[in-house]
C-alpha cells in the first residue's frame, strides 16, 4: 500500500535537485537550546497535534520550544499544494479529524500560552478550504483559555465560496496570510497559487475587521531583487497590512527549490527600514524571522503601538 509520504514523494514538487545553493555563510548558525525541549514535545506528543515547527523543519524550534512556544497546524499533515520551497507533504489529506480543535485548546493550555499561533496546510479538497475547522479550533482554544490572544496564518482558501466570511466572524487578534515570495517567482515558487488572490484576501479581511491586526511575511534569498520586495511591500501596504516579517529561506533538501543567495544580517536591517518608511506598524527582519517567530512579543508591541 503507499502511504501518503510514498504518494508525497512521487508527487514531489519539479526536481531542483540539479541545483546547488551557495555554501551557508557563518551567521546561518542554529543556537541549542535544551530545558523545556522535552516537556514541550511530549505535550504535543500527547495531544497527538502537529507542529509547522517539525513539519516545516523551523530553525528556530530549539528557541521556540524552550520557551514552550509552539505553532499547531490543523488539519492533517498533508498539503493538497505543492510549493517548491516547502518542506510539508504533499499528496491526498486524511479526513478531518473532529476531536483536534480540543485538542490543540488542551495543548495551549498545557503549554500556558499567552498568544498562541494556528496554521494549517492548504485543503483545497473541503468545501470551505478547512476555515470551519480553523473556526472549531479557535471556539475550544477559548473555550479552555480565557485570556489567550490567538493568531492564525491561513492558505488562501482557494477563494472558496464563505471560507473568509467564517474566518472574520471569530474575531481573531492577529490574522496572518503569507505573500511568501514576489510575484515574479509566483510560478516556481507557489505554484497553485496566485498572488493577487492573496492580497485580496488580506484586503478583504481588513475591510471587515478594521481593528484587527493584519501580518504577512516573505522569504528572500529565492532569486527576488529589491525592486521586486520595495514592489511588494507597497502592494501590502495598499492592501491595509500591518505587520511584515522578513526571512532567509533555507532549503529543506536537495529536492526544493535552491537557495539562490543568503543576505547578509545587515540587508535585513536596510529592508526593515524601507519597510517602516513604508508605514508598516512593525516588521521583523532577521535572517530567522519565520511568521510565528517572536510573535506574542510583536503582538504585544502591536498593541502598545495602537
Ligand atoms: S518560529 Fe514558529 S514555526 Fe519556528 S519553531 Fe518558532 S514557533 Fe515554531
Amino acid at each position: 500500500m503507499t502511504s501518503n509520504r510514498q504518494i508525497s514523494k512521487s508527487l514531489i514538487r519539479k526536481n531542483f535537485s540539479n541545483f546547488e545553493s551557495p555554501k551557508k555563510p557563518e551567521w546561518i548558525k542554529v543556537t541549542s537550546f535544551s530545558k523545556n525541549l522535552n516537556l514541550t514535545a511530549s505535550i504535543v506528543n500527547d495531544q497527538r497535534l502537529t507542529t509547522v515547527c517539525e513539519e516545516a523543519l523551523c530553525p528556530n524550534i530549539s528557541e521556540c520550544w524552550n520557551k514552550k512556544h509552539a505553532t499547531f497546524m490543523i488539519l492533517g499533515d498533508v498539503c493538497t499544494r505543492s510549493c517548491s520551497f516547502c518542506n510539508i507533504q504533499t499528496g491526498k489529506p486524511t479526513d478531518v479529524d473532529p476531536f483536534e480543535p480540543l485538542r490543540v485548546a488542551k495543548a495551549v493550555r498545557s503549554l500556558n500560552l499567552k498568544h498562541v499561533v494556528i496554521t494549517s496546510v492548504d485543503r483545497d479538497d473541503l468545501h470551505d478550504g478547512g476555515a470551519g475547522h480553523f473556526a472549531q479550533t479557535i471556539s475550544k482554544i477559548r473555550d479552555l483559555n480565557k485570556e489567550v490572544s490567538i493568531e492564525i496564518l491561513t492558505p488562501d482558501f482557494k477563494n472558496k465560496i464563505n471560507a473568509i466570511d467564517k474566518i472574520i466572524k471569530c474575531k481573531v487578534d492577529v490574522f496572518n496570510h503569507n505573500l511568501e515570495t514576489v510575484k515574479r517567482l509566483y510560478n516556481e515558487v507557489r505554484p497553485g497559487a496566485d498572488y493577487n488572490n492573496s492580497l485580496n484576501l488580506l484586503n478583504t479581511f481588513k475591510l471587515n475587521s478594521l481593528n484587527t491586526f493584519t501580518k504577512s511575511g516573505i522569504m528572500i534569498g529565492l532569486g527576488e531583487n529589491e525592486d521586486e520586495i520595495v514592489s511588494l511591500m507597497d502592494d501590502l501596504i495598499e492592501n491595509g497590512v500591518d505587520f511584515l516579517t522578513i526571512g532567509q529561506y533555507l532549503r529543506p533538501s536537495k529536492n526544493h527549490y535552491p537557495v539562490i543567495e543568503y543576505h547578509h544580517p545587515s540587508y535585513f536591517d536596510h529592508l526593515k527600514e524601507i519597510a517602516i518608511e513604508k508605514g508598516f506598524k512593525i516588521v521583523s527582519s532577521t535572517p530567522f524571522t519565520r511568521s510565528s517567530y517572536h510573535a506574542d512579543d510583536d503582538f504585544e508591541a502591536l498593541k502598545n503601538i495602537n
